[in-house]
């Protein structure tokens, strides 16, 4: 089945503005416009949130990639920062629903161990290709399903303003840090992800495996916490910077401050990512848990 002939697509930097793999990927793509070009769409790039960028943060108000509900972003209130800079953003690339972007590559850093990780928040043939294509390029690639079942209306990320859209998160890289290493896979990925839609617009995309491992997200779940709200442990050695390996039943999660374990209490295997996630310490959390899952091509 042929799939949508993409013909406008935009790289985005720095919608987090202490994630600098992604700003500085940005800048050199607008400076050197023929690494992004290809022969059968348009491309250009914007920097998300150049104000937290300067001030060396995340955002400087509220999470500019938690704003792009389409609800949210028709509301007149929201009018910190990051709520304005949805809505401009919104009116650039989108508008949501009627996208004159037909896909949006969002850039984005994790302190966690999580590799090249290529994150999918819809379903659909156009991304289980996409999926295939980038895994047999990129065979260290880790393809992750977030929440894919959800309306795009009711998706809150910035790359759901485009017609399609995915998230290319490469760790681990501290905050406002850069790494050779995870710049240069960010690089790869996101060419890859030019190059499949050039190959898709023009029918000439090779023979893709059938089966794609990924990894479904389930939930987050909190640091051991007081009634009081004091921190009462960490996150596990034995889990630490183990994203994607499995957690059994029974294995120890967390250790507490008094020397104690708690254990995973769930009846299934499941797989970590944002495991100590700097960014999300704000809200306790300790990590995300997935389940492992086959993207199946027709
Ligand atoms: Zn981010």
């Amino acid at each position: 089945m042929a799939l949508a002939k993409i013909n406008t697509v935009a790289i985005v930097g720095g919608t987090h503005g202490n994630e600098f793999s992604g700003i500085y990927l940005e800048r050199r793509y607008r400076q050197q416009p023929e690494l992004m070009q290809r022969s059968s769409f348009s491309c250009k790039t914007l920097f998300a949130n150049p104000q937290a960028h300067e001030a060396n943060r995340r955002y400087l108000h509220s999470d500019l990639n938690r704003q792009f509900k389409t609800v949210d972003l028709a509301d007149p209130t929201l009018t910190n920062y990051e709520q304005s800079r949805a809505k401009v953003i919104n009116a650039e690339l989108g508008p949501k629903g009627a996208a004159k972007t037909d896909f949006i590559i969002d850039l984005h850093n994790t302190t966690s161990n999580m590799g090249p990780c290529l994150i999918l928040t819809q379903a659909g043939p156009l991304y289980n290709q996409l999926a295939a294509y980038v895994k047999l390029k990129m065979p260290k690639a880790v393809i992750s399903r977030d929440e894919d079942h959800f309306a795009q209306d009711d998706h809150a990320l910035l790359c759901t303003v485009g017609t399609y859209g995915v998230i290319v998160e490469v760790g681990p890289q501290p905050q406002s840090v850069l790494r050779q290493d995870v710049l240069e896979e960010m690089h790869e990925m996101t060419q890859h992800i030019l190059d499949f839609i050039e190959l898709s617009n023009l029918g000439k995309l090779p023979e893709l495996p059938k089966k794609v491992e990924a990894f479904r997200y389930l939930h987050s779940i909190k640091l051991p916490m007081s009634s009081s709200g004091e921190r009462l442990g960490m996150v596990h050695r034995n889990i630490q910077d183990r994203d994607y390996l499995p957690i059994m039943p029974g294995q120890p999660l967390f250790t507490l401050f008094d020397g104690s374990e708690i254990c995973y209490d769930g009846e299934q295997v499941v797989y970590p990512t944002f495991i100590n996630e700097a960014a999300y310490y704000d809200n306790n959390l300790a990590m995300s848990l997935n389940e492992k899952v086959w993207i199946e091509l027709n």
